[in-house]
């Protein structure tokens, strides 16, 4: 038996006062020290050693209801090989035993129901209603062969924003529907589904099972039970759907494959497309990737044919892709906009005439500043001291009121004077914000209506809802938002997007920072012009010269992707290499480093890797632990290798190692 803890191997347990003995994949309720929990019959694991029958203790009971699908127990296996994680880590994210005490008599198990006849008439009504453009349906035909030959295959849906990649993987959901599969469709971030879960009602007039963080616990049980008894058809959630116990799971789709929030960073750290792609595997059934901006890794599989292509260039119904242009920074006179005591704004003066503009013709503008908060630092005047956080390496970042760490989410009020050097009014707030550009936007244009979303001034789904709806419904004027408002959303009336400083993301020693930052200003830039009206898209930047700010004037992804490929190429970063990172950390700074020292004594035969560190993270404290980090460079994967180096060493109590395979975080 396998217990949802962190534990490498299984437990035994006497099964004789049993009927039968639990197969594998039966849900058991087992003594554990002074505890009772639930826990699943595993297959044979050459890791647990069987102990003596007389000492073993009885099982306390065996759930009734169904048992956890074979697929989804290799995929906890497989996952817990990858990551290198025990594998009741992973059961734990899989088995949600508040489910199972509450189902205390679990009903019989049903067949798979086919749609209520009230459903399949609305789902009749709603059909007639999109005809698809010869390529959208080319596109959806292939999909439904796929669905039709349940296999395992990959296939990039990719297709510029607007083009109707949804509408399109809607009707694969459909034959899903149709043939009583279960689907699941992966959404980067919970925002998102509020749109996705009203365009799946219109369409096929039922909703769909949700999985997010946001649930209630009694949501959650109760979408835990129907999706395992197969009751629940089409799941849409966090990438934490991915260990739901899917009994016959026919399609998965990754919406927005490219997002970085697939990454989980905390706990167990995976990466939900990625790991998407092997649960269909194991499923043996096809897995669809779309995106607008595909990943290097996945274009590049698509290139080599790894993956199938499916391509849509067009927007739907005729719609143009935005015109994207530059506003060159550095260029004085573009600065001529001014605030209450003659001070710069942060909207140049190109980007303020077109805001007017488009306000003035009743459309939508939408402001795009990826940096929480009113400023990222606050500065003493004097002696030129930045606060930062008590617990973390970071500078607090200054919401108007308080000073908040983004790190750790330490608080404390704005002092009036410097801690450092105790000077009375001297501290100011430094750089751009969402917030500080709300506030130039209310003394710039006092008449329009204006939101600002972003994660500090937005909290939960409800709220979001309500602000999206306000857009669409046209209640509101221009949009200021960060990141969160970059994705997926589809309003009609957007035809302006301003960047305010598309350089962001682009410094740091991240390999990715380009791509990524190609990825979010063209996901931004695809806001705008979705219907009849053209859209606009004006780039404020210091670096107008930059690969990723002219491939995105250019219009030009390929291109981009193929200069990104072969830089990529020439270090031997993925696609091309597999990285891997060891972090250690603790609270005692010396305990850390003299881990990671030691640790870099104990090396095993490299054989083609690399190996650097141990080197002090960037963020070198976060919550006041001290991080250390080793970065593994190699053609191969490195789980064998990592497990060879840790095996023959103790780590110190007080460390604690974290191997993230694949990092996407080099901080
Ligand atoms: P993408 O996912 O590629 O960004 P969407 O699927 O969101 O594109 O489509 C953009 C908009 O165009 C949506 O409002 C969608 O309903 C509409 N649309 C796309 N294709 C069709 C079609 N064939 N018939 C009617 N509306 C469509
Ligand atoms: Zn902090």
């Amino acid at each position: 038996v396998i217990l949802p803890l962190p534990l490498p191997h299984a437990f035994s347990y006497d099964a004789s006062a049993q009927e039968t003995c639990p197969e594998p994949g039966t849900i058991v309720q087992v003594p554990f020290g002074k505890q009772a929990l639930w826990g699943v019959v595993w297959p044979s694991n050459p890791a647990s050693s069987p102990a003596p029958t007389s000492t073993l203790k009885p099982i306390h009971q065996v759930y009734e209801g169904e048992k956890l699908p074979p697929t989804l127990i290799s995929f906890i296996d497989w996952v817990a090989r990858y990551t290198m994680t025990p594998v009741g880590k992973i059961l734990k994210m899989a088995l949600h035993t508040k489910a199972l005490l509450r189902d205390k008599k679990p009903k019989r198990q049903k067949k798979l129901a086919s749609l209520p006849d009230s459903e399949q008439s609305r789902r009749e009504a709603q059909r007639q209603s999109v005809t698809l453009s010869p390529d959208q349906d080319a596109a959806a035909e292939a999909l439904k062969a796929s669905i039709d030959a349940q296999k395992f295959d990959v296939i990039l849906l990719d297709g510029v924003t607007g083009s109707g990649k949804t509408e399109v993987y809607f009707e694969a959901l459909e034959r899903a529907l149709d043939q009583g599969l279960q689907s699941l469709i992966l959404l980067p971030e919970i925002a998102l589904t509020t749109q996705w879960i009203q365009r799946f009602q219109d369409r096929f007039g039922f909703s769909p099972t949700q999985w997010h963080s946001d649930l209630t616990p009694a949501r959650k049980e109760e979408a835990w039970r129907s999706i395992l008894q197969g009751e629940a058809r089409v799941v849409v959630g966090a990438r934490s759907a991915l260990f739901l116990p899917f009994p016959r799971l026919g399609m998965v789709v990754v919406d927005e494959e490219h997002d970085p929030s697939f990454k989980q960073e905390e706990g167990v750290i995976y990466h939900g497309r990625d790991m998407a792609i092997v649960r269909a595997r194991i499923h043996g059934i096809p897995i669809i990737l779309a995106s607008a901006t595909p990943s290097l890794e996945t274009f590049h599989n698509a290139q080599q044919d790894r993956y199938k292509l499916l391509k849509l260039s067009n927007r739907h119904a005729g719609a143009s892709l935005p015109l994207i242009q530059l506003i060159d920074l550095r260029q004085e006179a573009i600065n001529t906009v001014r605030l209450q005591g003659g001070k710069k704004s942060l909207i140049s003066s190109p980007l303020h005439q077109a805001i007017e503009e488009t306000l003035e013709k009743k459309q939508q503008v939408l402001l795009f500043l990826n940096r929480r908060g009113f400023a990222p630092l606050t500065l003493c005047k004097k002696c030129g001291h930045r606060i930062p956080c008590p617990y973390c390496s970071v500078p607090l970042v200054d919401h108007r009121h308080r000073l908040l760490c983004h790190q750790c989410g330490h608080k404390s009020p704005k002092p009036t004077a410097c801690p450092q050097c105790h000077e009375e009014d001297c501290l100011i707030s430094w750089g751009p914000g969402v917030e500080r550009l709300a506030d130039e936007v209310a003394y710039l244009y006092p008449h329009a209506r204006t939101a600002l979303m972003s994660s500090d001034t937005l909290s939960g789904s409800a709220s979001i809802r309500q602000l999206i709806q306000q857009i669409q419904d046209r209640e509101i004027d221009l949009l200021i938002g960060t990141q969160m408002i970059a994705k997926g959303y589809h309003f009609p009336s957007l035809t302006l997007v301003g960047v305010i400083d598309g350089d962001l993301g682009l410094s740091g020693g991240d390999p990715r920072a380009s791509e990524r930052t190609f990825h979010l200003l063209s996901q931004v830039a695809g806001r705008s012009g979705r219907a009849q009206e053209k859209g606009h898209v004006l780039l404020q930047s210091h670096m107008p010269d930059h690969p990723v700010m002219q491939a995105l004037v250019a219009g030009n992804r390929d291109l981009f992707l193929s200069l990104e490929s072969q830089e990529r190429q020439a270090y031997g970063l993925p696609p091309y290499g597999r990285l891997a990172a060891l972090i250690l950390s603790g609270k005692n700074a010396w305990e850390v480093e003299g881990a990671g020292r030691q640790l870099a004594q104990l090396l095993p035969p490299l054989e083609e890797r690399e190996v650097w560190g141990p080197a002090p993270a960037p963020l070198h404290v976060i919550r006041g632990r001290h991080r250390w980090r080793f970065l593994i460079k190699s053609t191969q994967s490195s789980q064998g290798f990592i497990h060879q180096w840790l095996s023959g060493w103790s780590c110190p109590k007080g460390v604690q190692v974290q191997i993230d395979m694949d990092p996407y975080n080099f901080l």
